[in-house]
């Protein structure tokens, strides 16, 4: 088998938050995050993705700034594919300006998500507020190493979407990607955060309205995925769209989860794996003080 030109990399299953809507598949599929690669092993997968011809690795996790060999991994990419556009995601706890610096002097893009801001700590499961985010958006901005910024619409953070939009663009913000909750992962276990295809257009007619912050924006439109081959069907119907265009899960992109088994797409899994239900509900909260 071929890597496709675009790969997520994700490089572990551990995560300092516990957002409800969080679509890791192994809440569902615990089989998928263990045992987790060392970094001996990512190395060899990134050989593999230089002689592929990989041109755009997105490395992820969980948190991947958990993982304290992540710059060893990051540099040995660097190494083998000195072209390549390499980023990385975090949710940003652990972010702060050497670490943006150490970032922007490998070229490597950063980006994060704005999950809410009266909300924040709902959508995120902890007891922060969404001022540190914004403030790291905004220091990254000027160090002149902006950061892409996602949001995850639910029915949780659907009133505040065109303010947590306006914050992230008056934050500095290289671009913005919204999109609204979808099923798998944790938010399988929570149907009560999925909004309605109404509200989704709405949520976007709202943020065109905006005054223009010079920010490009994208929305992601996939609602439910089709790549779920468990997905319930009634949901499938419910958001079933004859003008999507073809998904290129596995042609052009796939992902390499946190032990190294390769999967179309980030909500796709291979065969096989056994489906042992969903760590973490809508309810449930951070335990103890702020991570
Ligand atoms: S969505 Fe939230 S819980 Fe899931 S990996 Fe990202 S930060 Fe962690």
């Amino acid at each position: 088998m071929r890597f496709p030109r675009q790969l997520t990399l994700e490089l572990t299953a551990k995560c300092n938050f516990r957002c409800p809507y969080c679509y890791c598949v192994w809440h569902e599929y615990p089989a998928l995050a263990k045992p987790e690669l060392d970094a001996t092993a990512w190395r060899t997968i990134l050989d593999m993705c230089a002689a592929d011809g990989v041109t755009d690795l997105l490395f992820t996790g969980g948190e991947a700034l958990l993982r304290s060999d992540l710059f060893e991994i990051l540099d040995h990419a660097r190494r083998v594919l000195p072209e390549a556009r390499l980023s990385l995601f975090t949710n940003a706890s652990r972010l702060d300006e050497t670490l943006i610096k150490k970032f922007r002097r490998r070229r490597i893009h950063l980006a994060t998500s704005l999950q809410g801001l009266a909300t924040y700590g709902a959508m995120t499961g902890t007891r922060r507020s969404y001022r540190r985010i914004l403030a790291v958006i905004a220091r990254a901005a000027e160090l002149k190493w902006p950061m892409a910024v996602s949001m995850t619409i639910t029915k949780a953070n659907l009133a505040e979407a065109a303010d947590m939009f306006a914050a992230a663009a008056l934050s500095g913000a290289q671009a913005i990607q919204v999109g609204p909750v979808i099923w798998g992962g944790r938010a399988a276990a929570c149907p009560s955060l999925m909004i309605s295809r109404n509200a989704w257009e709405e949520v976007k007619r709202r943020i065109r309205a905006l005054p223009d912050a010079h920010v490009p924006y994208t929305f992601c439109d996939e609602f439910i995925c089709s790549c779920r081959a468990d997905t319930p069907r009634p949901l499938l119907e419910k958001w079933a769209d004859k003008n999507r265009a073809p998904c290129p899960a596995g042609k052009t992109f796939g992902v390499v989860g946190p032990n190294g088994l390769y999967r179309t797409c980030l909500h796709a899994m291979p065969t096989g794996i056994r489906r042992t239900g969903c760590a973490g509900t809508p309810t449930e909260t951070a335990k103890g003080e702020k991570k």
